[in-house]
């Protein structure tokens, strides 16, 4: 309401300002024959005159009317050179701020809430450079003056810095037309102001900051190496540190675009995905279902049966899928692409020198122009009183130390509900294992929306686990051979006694023990790059887990390319890694796949969307596999075919998201998955029916309507 209020105030005073002809004033024949009156009333009281010349000049500016130009000359015409400039510079500087204020308060929001996800490396350009890029524009009077309070307006920049940048950055142009104003009699045009000479002064002025910066940047990346005697040549384009997901393909492009480059791994080669990490998980998970299709049975008109099984295969069976798909990861088939890999321990000497502890004894030192770190990250084990003498499994120790055991675990403990605590414990209570998830918060998979959470908690009940959400772990305690884990919840003790504990509470990047810190690399949680993967070091770049923000292996993969590109061909082109479509899922079952924003993203950054679903108990596919349980659900920009965001909740969620994400990297709405063809009966037809759902909300009813009186009238 206030908003609507403001905005007739706007239109009523800029209605009155052309009512009056006030705008014939402002123009330069207004100017002139209004100028003797002018002064003769400047004369007369002089403050006064001044102080209404800086309100008027003022309001003309905050309503973004034209004709500060005019009142700027006849600041010059009237008050001189010195006190024009200030009158004009103090006024011109205020009225912008107020027009600033004006279009933040009546259009930020709504631009920021629209636009918000899109506008978010905007942003944080404007958070980072935005005074910079102020001053930029203020100092080349050719760019609007209204248009750049107005723009500025819906940007995150400070008030008080707009202010002062503005004040600062107009100096120049005013003193330019405050001049001009001295001679208005010779003046004859607006355009004779500025002469090309002069416009070509202000747009060099302009440029000026942009190559100060360039050269401050410079030195800048310069001083970091200070103290560093650089190689006169260098043993390689590149050295990349750990062969997981990021190291591999950063290696693999090096190597395709025939640089020489050598991959270092101290343990083994693909790195925790392949070795620790997805490949064993899944390779679990689908023995885990298997057994829990056996007990389902009846649900296919077959006898159920409970499973019975050798552990020791099972685990065997996860340790032959790694097998087979070692070769993939492996030495000789890098080496063979071109790649030197050298097995061993990698530590940064200086940013062009990397000392290697060799896993068969002794050590080498090779120099590279570019070096990647993808060193990953490692299991989080909290600091929990007990936790070492009862002793526990992580991703990492798992798989061998569970190899060995002849059954699961008869009582499990599974400390965390993130995606691994998730997908663990599903598996092992459908294993058979009487399997106890403690998370600390009030749901399990907080990342996703509530109901996904909801969802996916009761299937894991459903398949045994017990779920102790809001229940904090407190200590573990040991007594003879039995071993407990006390939880707290609502300030009540109670103890869960266990034969194995899984912690899977968090992975945390690797950032210890190879040269960061003799470099002075931060780290913040992982390793601080900026947008070019960049470290302090601009020759040095990470990749990975060991960078963040997100800990997957196709992010590792996609954040790869950009290290490697930009380490190899940075001189002549950088490339900034793009988040904008990341796509993951969590292999619970059914599985949880998301791309772009859920609700809970939407609504904590204040983003408007529309929202459409898609029931997985619709879907025949589902209904004839007996797995009807789910849904798709799209978030779209309200009155608009662009997708923002995509959970699926089902049997082949991670699957049925590559279309999204197809279509979100693309640029594709709705409107083309709905027209493309999908084989019946599949599960991707779930994708097509969301869409529908969408048409179906959006279709034209008025025109609807017309249609339907006009079939009437045709049948007669
Ligand atoms: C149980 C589990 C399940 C997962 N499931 C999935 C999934 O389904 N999908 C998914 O996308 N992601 C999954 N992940 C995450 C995925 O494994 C990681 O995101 C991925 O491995 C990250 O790759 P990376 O290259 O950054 O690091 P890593 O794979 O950790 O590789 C880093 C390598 O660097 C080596 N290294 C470290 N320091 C040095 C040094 N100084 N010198 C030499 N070598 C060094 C390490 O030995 C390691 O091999 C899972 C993880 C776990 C633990």
């Amino acid at each position: 309401m206030k908003k609507i209020g403001l905005l007739v105030l706007i239109v009523t005073l800029a209605a009155g300002f052309f009512y009056f002809d006030l705008n014939q004033l402002l123009t330069l024949q207004g100017l002139k024959s209004g100028l003797v009156e002018f002064e003769a009333w400047r004369r007369d009281s002089p403050i006064l005159v001044g102080g209404a010349f800086l309100l008027l000049y003022v309001i003309v500016t905050a309503l973004s009317l034209p004709g500060a130009v005019i009142m700027t000359l006849a600041a010059g015409a009237l008050f001189g050179l010195l006190w024009g400039t200030l009158i004009v510079s103090f006024a011109s500087s205020i009225g912008a701020t107020l027009a600033f204020l004006v279009s933040r308060y009546l259009l930020q929001d709504m631009v920021q809430s629209r636009f918000g996800d899109r506008l978010k490396a905007f942003n944080e350009g404007i958070a980072r450079d935005g005074a910079f890029y102020l001053f930029t524009l203020r100092l080349v009077p050719i760019f609007p003056f209204f248009l750049i309070n107005l723009l500025m307006g819906l940007t995150a920049i400070r008030a008080l810095t707009f202010y002062w940048v503005s004040q600062v950055g107009m100096f120049a142009g005013t003193l330019v037309y405050v001049n001009a104003g001295t001679q208005l009699g010779q003046l004859e045009r607006l355009s004779g102001i500025l002469s090309p000479s002069l416009l070509l002064s202000f747009v060099l002025l302009g440029v000026f900051p942009l190559i100060a910066k360039k050269i401050v940047d410079l030195v800048k990346a310069r001083r970091v190496y200070a103290g560093f005697t650089k190689p006169k040549s260098f043993d390689r384009n590149l050295i990349v540190i750990g062969a997981g997901a990021g190291g591999l393909v950063s290696a693999y492009i090096a190597a395709t675009v025939k640089a020489k480059v050598t991959l270092i791994e101290a343990h083994k080669m693909g790195g925790d995905c392949l070795n620790y990490g997805c490949v064993p998980s899944k390779a679990l998970i689908k023995s885990a279902k298997v057994a829990h299709q056996m007990r389902h049975a009846e649900n296919y008109g077959l006898n159920s049966s409970e499973p019975t099984f050798s552990f020791k295969k099972v685990m065997q069976r996860i340790h032959d899928v790694i097998a087979k798909i070692e070769p993939h990861d492996s030495v000789e088939r890098y080496s063979k692409m071109g790649v030197d890999v050298v097995q061993g321990y990698a530590k940064l000497i200086d940013p062009w020198t990397v000392e290697i502890q060799l896993n068969e004894g002794g050590t080498r030192r090779l120099t590279a122009r570019s070096i990647v770190l993808a060193t990953g990250a490692r299991p989080f084990v909290p600091d929990l009183p007990g936790l070492d003498e009862v002793g526990y499994v992580t991703s990492d120790t798992l798989w061998e130390t569970f190899a060995k055991l002849d059954e699961p675990p008869k009582r499990l403990v599974v400390l965390g509900g993130g995606p691994i605590g998730c997908e663990l414990a599903q598996s092992f209570a459908r294993l058979g294992s009487v399997v106890t998830q403690v998370e600390r918060s009030s749901r399990i998979m907080r990342r996703e929306d509530e109901e996904v959470s909801k969802l996916a908690q009761e299937s894991l009940v459903q398949d045994g686990v017990i779920m102790l959400t809001s229940h904090r772990a407190v200590r573990c305690e040991k007594e003879g051979e039995s071993k407990r884990l006390i939880v707290e919840h609502d300030g009540q003790e109670s103890t869960i006694e266990f034969d194995a504990l899984i912690c899977a509470v968090g992975r945390e990047a690797r950032l210890d023990g190879y040269g960061l810190e003799n470099l002075g690399i931060e780290t913040k949680g992982t390793i601080v790059t900026n947008d070019y993967l960049e470290t302090l070091y601009p020759n040095i770049f990470a990749a990975g887990d060991v960078a963040g923000p997100y800990q997957f292996t196709h992010v590792a993969a996609h954040q790869a390319w950009y290290a490697a590109v930009n380490a190899l061909f940075g001189t002549f082109k950088k490339f900034r890694v793009d988040y904008r479509v990341i796509p993951w899922t969590t292999f619970v079952d059914p599985e949880v796949a998301r791309v772009g924003l859920s609700e809970q993203d939407a609504k904590e950054k204040g983003i408007a969307y529309e929202m459409v679903r898609y029931e997985l108990d619709d879907l025949d596919r589902a209904i004839a596999d007996s797995a009807a349980k789910g849904f798709v659900k799209v978030l779209t920009v309200p009155g608009k075919d662009k997708i923002l965001g995509v959970t699926i909740v089902g049997e082949h969620a991670g699957d049925l998201l590559a279309e999204f994400v197809l279509a979100m990297k693309h640029g594709l709405g709705l409107n083309k998955v709905l027209g493309t063809i999908h084989t019946y009966p599949t599960w991707a037809e779930a994708n097509k029916y969301a869409a529908g759902e969408w048409k179906r909300a959006h279709a034209p009813q008025r025109i609807l309507n017309w249609l339907e009186k006009y079939h009437a009238w045709r049948r007669g």
